[in-house]
């Protein structure tokens, strides 16, 4: 498999366009054309990471965090040098593998046994539209299927959705004009049908080229309207429950225990440790700015990077469970839809990584 199909195939699990504009995802080292060879996941690109790349000929490397984040004026540094010396092509899936399923909170979700319910904040880098055109009724199907294949009407965990109705057109073609109906400097009714359909910010060009491909107008009457609400397929951190309720801390001990964290720290939020536990909040990494969303919807909140007084003003109860060790479960789950692709591929282990236990004296 070439890098270029390896990036097409990850693109169709997290799309680039899903992650914050802030952010920094995709190929970030290396040539598309070249065979992608076995494949190494980790949260980050350390210069050991890329020592362990080079011994064990990995071809790939596919990292959560991004390997370069800030605009670089030169390329000394060391890690990117022998990454780039030894062919080894760099990856990185970022905000855009939080926001999707199977992505990082899902990993974390199924880690902790939740019963995923749905998004804890429906953010992400893209935007939602709603898209309409009109076409003659033996087209319509022909539309709809090229439309879909170019990734519009995915909603949650259903594809192809779309509204139709019957409608009546009037157009009058001009002059120079090739009308594919009626006739020029006539003024016609026809009967067409409208379809009505939602498409990611994302999906957009690739909509718009199969309208243009597809339809049989000369000047199709088509229209794209961002709307207010987001797509519920993708969003930040996830709420979901467990399957009997059970004390705050026998859960911050599961919580330990599942993600074979070193410890966790728990914020009881006055509340007693004993205090019934069902509806739980996750997110992997620094989840600090969803303290408040989580608050609103679940009994506690379980996620990474939390500061001292983030902590001491949350209402909801907090598991601070590590950046680390609340993203490295999604590294198993893209280690598993991998292979079931044939890809070869190894997960950096968490006992080598410089900041999983490897800190703790
Ligand atoms: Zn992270
Ligand atoms: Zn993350």
């Amino acid at each position: 498999m070439l890098v270029s199909e390896l990036l097409t195939l990850l693109n169709k699990l997290a799309p680039q366009g899903l992650a914050s504009s802030w952010d920094n995802v995709g190929l970030q080292v290396g040539n598309p054309s070249r065979q992608a060879g076995k494949v190494l996941l980790t949260l980050d690109v350390t210069p050991s990471v890329a020592d362990y790349a080079v011994k064990q000929h990995f071809g790939t490397i596919i990292s959560h965090h991004p390997l370069i984040f800030r605009p670089l004026q030169s390329v000394t540094r060391q890690d990117i040098l022998t990454l780039a010396e030894n062919r080894i092509a760099v990856i990185a899936m970022h905000t855009n593998l939080d926001v999707v399923p199977d992505g990082v909170n899902y990993a974390l979700a199924e880690a902790l046994g939740l019963i995923v319910t749905g998004t804890l904040s429906d953010e992400t880098g893209s935007k939602w539209y709603h898209g309409s055109v009109t076409a003659p009724p033996l087209y319509l199907e022909k539309l709809a299927e090229a439309i879909h294949s170019a990734g519009a009407g995915r909603i949650g965990l259903y594809d192809k959705c779309s509204t139709r109705h019957d409608i009546s057109g009037t157009f009058r073609a001009l002059e120079g004009s090739n009308p594919f109906l009626g006739n020029q400097g006539k003024y016609e009714k026809v009967d067409e049908v409208e379809l009505e359909f939602m498409v990611d910010s994302f999906n957009l060009p690739a909509v718009k080229q199969a309208i243009k491909q597809t339809h049989p107008y000369e000047t199709p009457a088509v229209w794209f309207a961002e709307v207010q609400n987001a797509n519920p397929t993708y969003g930040l951190g996830l709420v979901g429950t467990l399957e009997k309720a059970m004390k705050l801390e026998t859960f911050a001990k599961k919580v330990k225990t599942k993600l074979k964290a070193p410890f966790v720290q728990l914020w009881t939020a006055g509340k007693d440790k004993s205090h019934p536990v069902r509806t739980v909040a996750v997110c992997g990494g620094a989840g600090g700015s969803l303290i408040h969303k989580a608050a609103a919807v679940a009994d506690v909140f379980v996620t990474g990077d939390i500061t001292y007084h983030a902590m001491l003003e949350s209402s909801v109860p907090l598991i601070n469970a590590g950046h680390f060790h609340t993203e490295f479960p999604v590294l198993t789950k893209l280690k598993s839809l991998l292979k079931k692709q044939d890809i070869a591929c190894a997960i950096y282990p968490a006992e080598s990584h410089e900041v999983g236990n490897n800190l703790l004296i």
